[in-house]
């Protein structure tokens, strides 16, 4: 597409072992946002009082190496899905089933 941004930002990461790589391509720093989510859901998979997010476009992020463990439930509402580091126990990220066009 003509007036699609191109991708200026690329951030790497991995879980607490290495088990796993990730990689964020961004085409703007606005397109990271921290939160503080006090959902149950969020307590649960941070173990404390809130999770501690960035939001991104689903589709900025990639595994570079390994495969995540995937659980599946919800959050009272429709399907939400976690990954982690089977190997280390690492909450990789989280997402929802997309909105229907
Ligand atoms: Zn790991
Ligand atoms: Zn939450």
């Amino acid at each position: 597409m003509a007036d699609e941004q191109k991708i200026k930002i690329i951030l790497t990461g991995t879980c607490f072992c290495g088990n796993l790589k990730y990689q964020l391509h961004l085409k703007s720093k606005d397109d990271a946002r921290t939160s503080l989510c006090h959902c149950s859901s969020c307590k649960k998979a941070f173990g404390g009082a809130f999770g501690l997010t960035i939001k991104v476009p689903l589709e900025a992020f990639r595994y570079r190496e390994g495969k995540p463990t995937l659980h599946m439930g919800n959050n009272g509402g429709p399907k939400l899905y976690r990954e982690f580091c089977h190997r280390c126990g690492s909450y990789i990220c989280e997402y929802g089933v997309r909105n229907p066009p």
